[in-house]
């Protein structure tokens, strides 16, 4: 006999939460679609690579470093992003990936019967980490594709504890301008912290667009969150990072788990620091390159697409996204279907180099001819 029941040990908002299922190992889904080469265009990663300084860091990680624990907060690291930006050392908190550090602001804010506030089509793990961890999370509808302003700012009460802001917007590639920004900012009048996520911010290259490491100086209760998975292309090793004022940062690190970030992802955060203008060049106009060629495409079948900044643009076909995502990995070629971001019908592919993009417009073409 035993007494075991999860109905009664699991909380109601975690037996309701649908698990995400990331999708599987390359291998597996080589075997699977029968292909010798898959072109992943599914996660914005920067298919360039590292850079040489962080790439040798990789690559020379000493073994006799492998027993012994990493230094717990990113000494070294916090210390060249300080140098970095101009900032304290003590203004940044270093996570596994920016995810464990959009877990950490909401677990440090929240309590029961607290809300966050973003929007309804973008990242989705701010949602994902308010809803199992108990608490409402307010989507506010798109509009013309990008983040509301007044209707994120009317959702507010006095219990919104957190605004989260994707800038640009993963999935669209909208972005607010300095203006909107700062009057969004205004009204909020610090009632609630912003998170201002510029996980894409090394791609944008626009004069009006507000640097989120300027706005914090101005407005205590604003936290920008980077990362190293995308420009940096380091992905693999799971660091990001948030920015914000001592006191706010002080008081998010007694919710973030110390020792959760490695030490050779430490070490090639640091080196990619480093003298990146010339990575961050090449991977822009790499970008740029492949947007020209994926619009081309998209204009000539007459499909409708959304293209801004970041390194990937969304199309929507006349074909449910599921089938044509399978009907494309049967080319070799995986993208990113949008009915989990709440697009369906609509795909998102990763902006790389030349030959992946023409292998992609030539499956797309191939899956539309004729119908
Ligand atoms: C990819 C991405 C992140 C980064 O996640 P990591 O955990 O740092 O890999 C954060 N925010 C957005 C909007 C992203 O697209």
């Amino acid at each position: 006999m035993t007494n075991f029941s999860l109905e009664r040990l699991v909380p109601a908002h975690i037996q309701r939460f649908e698990p995400y299922y990331p999708s599987k190992p390359d291998p597996e889904l080589m075997r699977a679609y029968g292909v010798e080469h898959l072109h992943r265009l599914n996660n914005n990663e920067n298919a360039l690579g590292p850079a040489p300084g962080p790439a040798a860091v990789v690559a020379g990680f000493p073994s006799d470093l492998a027993p012994v624990y990493p230094n717990g907060d990113c000494h070294y690291l916090r210390a060249a992003l300080a140098r970095k930006f101009g900032k304290h050392p003590d203004q940044f908190l270093v996570g596994n990936g920016s995810c464990e550090v959009i877990s950490s602001v909401i677990k440090a804010f929240c309590e029961e019967g607290d809300n966050i506030v973003t929007a309804d089509r973008t990242f989705a793990v701010y949602e994902w980490v308010a809803e199992f961890s108990g608490y409402e999370a307010r989507l506010i509808p798109l509009r013309g594709y990008g983040f509301d302003s007044e209707a994120m700012l009317a959702a507010m009460d006095e219990r919104t504890k957190i605004l989260f802001v994707c800038n640009p917007n993963n999935p669209t590639g909208t972005y607010w301008d300095r203006a909107t920004m700062e009057d969004f900012l205004e009204r909020v009048a610090g009632r609630a912290v912003v998170v201002v996520d510029e996980a894409y911010f090394e791609y944008v290259d626009r004069p009006d667009f507000p640097d989120g490491m300027d706005l914090l100086e101005r407005h205590p209760n604003v936290v920008v969150f980077r990362t190293f998975s995308k420009m940096y292309a380091l992905a693999a090793l799971r660091v990001g990072y948030l920015c914000g004022s001592a006191e706010v940062v002080d008081m998010v690190r007694r919710a973030h788990i110390v020792y959760s970030v490695n030490a050779l992802a430490q070490a090639a955060a640091a080196a990619a620091l480093e003298d990146d203008a010339g990575h961050i060049a090449a991977t822009r106009r790499m970008v740029a390159e492949a947007r020209a060629l994926l619009e081309a495409c998209f204009d000539d079948l007459g499909f409708e697409y959304v293209s801004g900044e970041g390194n990937y643009i969304m199309v929507r076909t006349p074909m449910p996204d599921t089938l044509l995502y399978r009907r494309l990995m049967k080319h070799g070629v995986m993208v990113r279907t949008m009915t989990g971001f709440r697009f369906p019908g609509w795909i998102r592919v990763s902006l790389v180099q030349l030959p992946a993009m023409r292998a992609f417009c030539e499956a797309f073409r191939s899956v539309f001819d004729g119908k």
